[in-house]
């Protein structure tokens, strides 16, 4: 992967970007993202912050390898502080980590939220955390894709202002990948039923603490409610 080829994984993100926004691109290791979508005319302004030191460097690395300095903004910052009220920012996208990770640098970035009309998100794992947060903090879902990558499969969440209501079902499956129910999203809710189910059993002789039994019924709601996606 890089700049002018991304996996797809990456190549899906940019899709939901809109022509002519200002984007941020958080936990930017390399600036693929941003580097692309300036490359192929989509943008013409972003900021790409990391937090960590080696990717903050290969990100000013390729966007001076790419001559986009003078589009492309690398900043060292925790989350959404990379993020200036001068720098006009409508779109954040924040790929490639956890579901929990992603909502709490939206959290505790709340005030640079502002002024940004769309948030796209590629959490790697618990995406239900991104749908709790959008709905605690008057973000709804517009948008969502399910894909698979070298067996990996990953969901993109995209959020923007507003309010809706979901179901328990659709906090933990997604609203619109629930409509859709493709195979790749049939097969990773399999998944995570089969591993559910391996864990209820395994704790089947666990003995009967009162954790343990919290436990066990937590992992039949799961099974359960999710059972109904499966089979219907
Ligand atoms: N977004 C790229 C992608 O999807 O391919 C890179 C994903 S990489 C697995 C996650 C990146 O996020 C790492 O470079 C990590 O240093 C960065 N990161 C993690 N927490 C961060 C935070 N609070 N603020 C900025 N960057 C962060």
């Amino acid at each position: 992967m890089n700049s002018e080829k991304l996996s797809i994984r990456l190549a899906a993100v940019a899709s939901f970007v809109e022509q002519g926004t200002t984007l941020a691109d958080i936990g930017s290791d390399h600036a693929y993202l941003p580097c692309y979508l300036v490359k192929v005319g989509k943008i013409s302004k972003a900021i790409a912050g990391e937090v960590v030191k080696g990717p903050y460097e290969s990100a000013i690395k390729n966007v001076q390898k790419k001559g986009l300095t003078e589009s492309i903004t690398v900043r060292m910052a925790n989350g959404l502080d990379a993020i200036h009220a001068s720098d006009g920012v409508d779109t954040v996208t924040i790929a490639g980590m956890g579901g929990p990770l992603i909502a709490s640098i939206l959290r505790d970035g709340a005030d640079k939220l502002h002024s940004v009309k769309r948030i796209v998100t590629q959490p790697n794992i618990h995406a239900m955390s991104i749908r709790e947060w959008a709905v605690q903090n008057g973000w709804k879902i517009v948008d969502e894709q399910i894909l698979k990558e070298d067996h990996k499969i990953y969901e993109i969440i995209v959020l923007e202002k507003g309010q809706a209501d979901y179901s328990e079902l659709e906090m933990t499956v997604g609203p619109y990948l629930l409509e859709e129910k493709s195979e790749i999203f049939i097969e990773k809710w399999m998944r995570e039923s089969n591993e559910w189910k391996r864990v209820l059993a395994s704790l089947e002789t666990a003995g009967d603490t009162v954790e343990i039994n919290e436990k066990r019924e937590q992992l039949r709601e799961k099974i359960e409610l999710v059972g109904g996606v499966l089979t219907n």
